[in-house]
């Protein structure tokens, strides 16, 4: 029987039940429901997800619509490593999607130790495959793919299994082949001791559909103003992601089914994001095909990475100090502590705030957020109390935003944040072909 997480049965939880003012048992059973396979884009189980959205929304009583969008993908054909010098045989790896391939047969090369692709650490001459301590960046991603024949890279905690993650098929686009795979760290110490290894990686692109799921609660004083609440569905390839990012999903389900029944002042539109995984790209074309209508957005609520019972709580502003002062006056006022900072979150508030809308994210730390992108972020740390303190919270915040008389924040984005959202998108090299710079 699969262990699960109890729900606290003997311990005193009157200290967090009493904010129990989601229902936190109905996100964990979205939850539950969701998780249970894996949500890569395009792929059966993530349309089987999407399916059983739409009907939940529905279930709620509010009238959910699909917006559909092209996003590349890939598959997997073939992931090997082999040492053959000394002659260990296989190792186990996950090739990262748009990083190339490699012949039917693979490559076979001397492997380097190359740290962070230090170029004192790099050899002068081409054929050789890299041992890497972390993923390299955009621009040192380019210049491997220019000498090296593959790429293995280690990730950097021991207790984590080997990523399943891909670069952004920009990437691709600009630096051709470097067929990269990812290892344990165990097995990367391992390698240190090999000399000669031969890496085969064979992977498919294909252009899809993909969709974001939109609902909303029509304000009742303010409608043409609105609030939009965030949370992307889909998952990294073959991994159930509980935490990231069905606990988000759950979290905005719940705030769904709390504000079908209660409307604000002003509209609360849900919108549940495809294809994050593949660099946010169901809130880059939410913003595209929004254009006109982000004037009216007045702040973006995202829900990335929650579910776990034993976490601590947090929340990242892409926005006016104004908001930041807020939520560290509002956990104050109700004894929840939250780890308020300025900053961009790596998820779909930066495609917003990019355009001028600004965001808050909430998430939360600890437990299995450790294994994020991994087969180990599946449900078994969810439970229920994961939503008591950032439920209350998250709702209260949303709440009198969106029944303010006059909306209380300044939209405009500080110089420091636009820098940070710059950096950003250019350091990953997507959302930048065609856009056209709002913020400046
Ligand atoms: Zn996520």
């Amino acid at each position: 029987m699969k262990y699960k997480v109890p729900t606290g049965s003997l311990i005193e939880k009157v200290g967090w039940v009493k904010f129990l003012s989601l229902d936190s048992e109905y996100a964990v059973k979205i939850i539950g429901q969701i998780s249970k396979y894996p949500r890569f884009v395009g792929t059966r189980h993530e349309e089987e997800a999407r399916n059983f959205l739409v009907n939940e929304f529905k279930s709620l009583g509010l009238e959910p619509r699909l917006e559909g969008f092209t996003v590349k993908t890939y598959s997997i054909i073939e992931e090997r490593l082999e040492v053959l010098e000394p002659p260990w045989g296989e190792i186990e790896c996950r090739a990262l999607g748009f990083s190339g391939s490699t012949p039917p047969s693979g490559v076979e090369g001397k492997l380097a130790y190359i740290e962070n692709a230090d170029k004192a650490l790099l050899p002068g001459n081409k054929g050789w495959i890299g041992l890497a301590a972390a993923r390299p960046t955009r621009e040192a991603w380019k210049r491997l793919a220019k000498q090296a024949s593959g790429l293995i890279i280690s990730e950097n905690n021991p207790s984590r299994p080997p990523s399943m993650v891909s670069v952004p098929y920009e990437w691709l686009e600009e630096a051709g082949d470097l067929p990269a795979v990812y290892v344990k760290y165990d097995d990367a110490l391992r390698l240190l001791e090999a000399s000669r290894v031969r890496l085969t990686v064979r992977q498919e692109y294909k252009e899809i559909t993909a969709y974001n799921i939109v609902a909303e609660v029509k304000g009742t004083k303010y409608p043409e103003e609105i609030i939009l609440v965030v949370a992307h569905y889909d998952s990294v390839r073959n991994v159930h992601g509980a935490i990231d990012n069905a606990g988000g999903v759950g979290f905005l389900m719940a705030l769904a089914k709390k504000f079908s029944s209660s409307a604000c002042k002003r509209t609360i539109r849900f919108v549940l994001a495809g294809a994050e995984e593949l660099g946010l790209r169901g809130s880059l074309a939410y913003v595209e095909a929004h254009k006109d209508e982000l004037e009216n957005i007045k702040l973006v609520v995202n829900l990335d990475v929650h579910g776990q019972p034993i976490g601590t709580n947090a929340a990242i502003v892409t926005g006016d100090n104004k908001i930041a002062n807020y939520l560290e006056t509002l956990s104050k006022i109700m004894g929840v502590n939250l780890n308020v900072r300025e900053d961009v979150m790596s998820s779909d508030s930066t495609s917003f705030a990019r355009a001028g809308v600004p965001a808050v994210s909430f998430y939360r730390s600890g437990g299995s957020a450790h294994f994020m992108h991994t087969y180990l972020d599946n449900d078994k740390y969810v439970s229920p109390q994961a939503f008591a303190l950032l439920g209350a919270i998250t709702l209260r915040f949303i709440e009198e935003v969106a029944d303010a008389e006059e909306f209380p924040f300044p939209r405009g984005i500080p110089d420091n944040i636009k820098k940070k959202i710059k950096e950003y998108f250019e350091k990953r090299g997507f959302g930048i072909k065609n856009y056209k710079n709002k913020v400046a």
